[in-house]
């Protein structure tokens, strides 16, 4: 079985809080096997339906300019390459619950079986219990608490998820897998 260590950009607006317009702009992700052996990254972007537009806030947040989407294809071909990727016998693993939640949501503007998504566990609600004691923070947050630098560019999914793995295999073995 094979971690994926995954994290999401989507379609944001400064003055919009989050809600069903939002969509899946980039998929960044980590693979890594049992015994914490880097197996290989995945990063696509997708270019949205609703609002293929990028909002300047977006943009300047994520740092994924309009030319990145406007060459990148629609979510049912990336998920369906990112589903090939991460294979059969794997779990998904991102810090909280909004990257779960949002691939689920894009699956169902798009049609697709969201089924697959339900291997998951947020690594954000089992930290503080990991390290015994604390409340849930961001990512940034657990970077600095354990010494970690945050490297690239924050709010890109790739580099997030390449930030989130530090933590992960600094605990590899603790993490609460689902029954
Ligand atoms: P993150 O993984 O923290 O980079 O956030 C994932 C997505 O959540 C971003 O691509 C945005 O769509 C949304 N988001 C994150 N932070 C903000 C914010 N401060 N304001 C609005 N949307 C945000
Ligand atoms: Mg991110």
């Amino acid at each position: 079985m094979n971690y994926i260590i995954f994290d999401l950009e989507a379609t944001c607006w400064e003055q919009r809080v989050p809600g069903s317009r939002n969509e899946i702009i980039e998929i960044g992700a980590v693979k890594i096997d049992a015994a914490g052996h880097k197996m290989g990254e995945f990063c696509k972007f997708v270019r949205p339906k609703l609002d293929p537009i990028l909002s300047p806030f977006c943009i300047s947040l994520t740092h994924i300019s309009q030319e990145d989407i406007d060459s990148a294809d629609p979510f049912p071909s990336v998920v369906q390459a990112f589903r090939d990727w991460i294979g059969e016998a794997y779990l998904l693993c991102s810090w909280g619950l909004y990257d779960k939640n949002q691939f689920n949501h894009d699956c169902k503007l798009h049609g697709l079986s969201s089924d697959w998504v339900k291997q998951h566990i947020s690594l954000k609600h089992q930290y503080p219990d990991i390290r015994g004691e604390g409340n849930k923070m961001g990512m940034k947050r657990a970077l600095e608490i354990e010494g970690f630098s945050l490297d690239g560019t924050h709010h890109r999914g790739i580099d997030d998820a390449r930030n989130i793995s530090k933590i992960f295999l600094k605990y590899l073995g603790q993490w609460q897998l689902p029954i």
